[in-house]
């Protein structure tokens, strides 16, 4: 999961200008990883030829992956500017499977340091202690598991080459388990530090999907390995093509998505109204379009720097997606102007979106933040009260609302539908 906790905290992680309780975890985890790699040098679990020449077999898969996967990387980093994703699991969980706990230290310790040695090379802006932590982390993980799959006996069988189907399933299950909750708890725990995020914590389902699917691919791998150790070489295929099908899921992701707020972009926000207006003419529904500007950003940026503003964005960005429902599609169109997609949303329902989002929207300026008496302008309109029977027409009629919102003293929603009295002024919060 280093993927999710280098996108969360980003190239610049100097250590020593982290916050003082990130310093204190960072450090904690390496003092940690020490000491579980002297508790497991000094276990007396016996190391045979069997297992140094597993390991040699674990170690040699992994580089070749890396290998393989090189090109997949430089297309990613120069495409989307995301951090190299780590796919390591596979190989590492397969060695808490089946090696004694020195050698599985071993393993992270040379795994890693050959990663450094290579990514190092492409991202000469990584600080070193990132990739110390980062060992440091799987070092914790692959040993917990590895605890688990030795008390069970399923690194038993595994060697014994005599798996006893439901229990050592559940032995499996077992440390697969601790394998995700120690890997999922440290990443949190450096997200959380270093920057004070509350949410997305656990990663997303597709995150988990791909670490389960390391986690499956790691346990195949340990069969193979128990039959005999060259049958892992095929997994590396396996591994470089679940390597190249997670890039294209993140490329194609990456050119629907605006990297400043994570929303829809303007391109893929109109491809999905268009869908959604036909939908919705063929079902003979309703389909609601907010415009939402924000009110005299000019100033914020002016006053607080483009930095700031930057942040402001995101912050509204955040709300607007928790305000409406599930299923309708929030796009930011260039600037400070957001618009968003309500499928079945009629006059009342669009308004009280709209209202909601906009009361939440000046929820965030009355707090600690740095922008005081934050508002948005909404512009309403619902197909098929308006005529237009495109979405850039009924785009038009919401940016027309959006100017009677503006004209009349912002900090409002108005409706295509209604140009006399302002429609809605409300001020209490949502
Ligand atoms: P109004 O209430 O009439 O909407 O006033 P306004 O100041 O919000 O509108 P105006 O269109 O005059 O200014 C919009 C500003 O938004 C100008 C531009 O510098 C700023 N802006 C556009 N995109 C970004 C961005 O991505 N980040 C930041 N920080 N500012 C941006
Ligand atoms: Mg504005
Ligand atoms: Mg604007």
């Amino acid at each position: 999961m280093d993927g999710r906790e280098g996108t969360v905290v980003g190239r610049s992680w100097s250590l020593w200008s982290l916050p003082r309780g990130a310093l204190g975890y960072v450090l904690s985890v390496d003092l940690l990883a020490l000491l579980a790699v002297a508790a497991a040098a000094t276990t007396r679990q016996p190391t045979t030829r069997h297992d140094w020449v597993v390991l040699a077999v674990l170690l040699a898969c992994a580089a070749l992956h890396l290998v393989f996967s090189r090109w997949i990387e430089r297309a990613r980093r120069d495409a989307t500017g995301l951090p190299h994703l780590d796919l390591c699991s596979i190989w590492i969980f397969a060695g808490s499977l089946l090696l004694p706990p020195p050698l599985v230290g071993v393993l992270v310790v040379v795994l890693y340091a050959h990663r450094w040695w290579v990514v190092g090379r492409w991202d000469p802006f990584r600080p070193p202690h990132r990739g110390v932590f980062t060992a440091a982390m799987m070092l914790l993980v692959a040993l917990a598991a590895n605890v688990v799959a030795t008390t069970t006996g399923l690194r038993e069988s595994l060697a014994a080459g005599h798996l006893e189907g439901p229990w050592d399933l559940l032995g499996l299950m077992g440390a697969g388990s601790v394998y995700w909750t120690v890997n999922t708890a440290l990443v949190a725990g450096v997200i959380v530090l270093t920057t004070g995020a509350r949410t997305n914590l656990f990663g997303g389902p597709l995150d988990n999907l791909l670490e389960a699917a390391q986690l499956s691919l790691a346990f195949f791998v340990a069969l193979a390995v128990a039959w005999w150790p060259g049958f892992a070489l095929p997994m590396v295929v396996a591994a470089v093509a679940l390597h190249r099908t997670v890039l294209i899921h993140q490329l194609e992701l990456a050119a629907r998505t605006d990297a400043k707020t994570g929303l829809l972009n303007a391109e893929a926000w109109h491809l999905q109204a268009r869908v959604e207006l036909n939908r919705t003419r063929q079902r003979g529904d309703a389909l609601g379009l907010l415009m939402i500007d924000v009110d005299h950003f000019k100033g914020i940026n002016d006053t607080h720097g483009h930095q700031t503003g930057d942040e402001v964005l995101r912050s509204i960005a955040d709300v607007i997606r928790e305000s409406v429902r599930r299923g309708d599609s929030v796009g930011r169109f260039g600037g400070e102007e957001f618009v968003v997609l309500l499928p079945g949303a009629g006059r009342d329902e669009s308004m009280a979106i709209a209202e909601r989002a906009r009361c939440r929207v000046g929820l965030l300026g009355t707090g600690a933040g740095p922008v005081r008496g934050l508002t948005v302008s909404v512009g309403v309109a619902v197909w098929p009260d308006v005529p237009e029977d495109t979405v850039e027409g009924l785009l038009a009629a919401a940016d027309g609302a959006l100017y009677q919102a503006k004209r009349l003293g912002r900090d409002q929603s108005r409706a295509a539908w209604s140009h006399q009295a302002p429609s809605v002024r409300s001020d209490q919060g949502g």
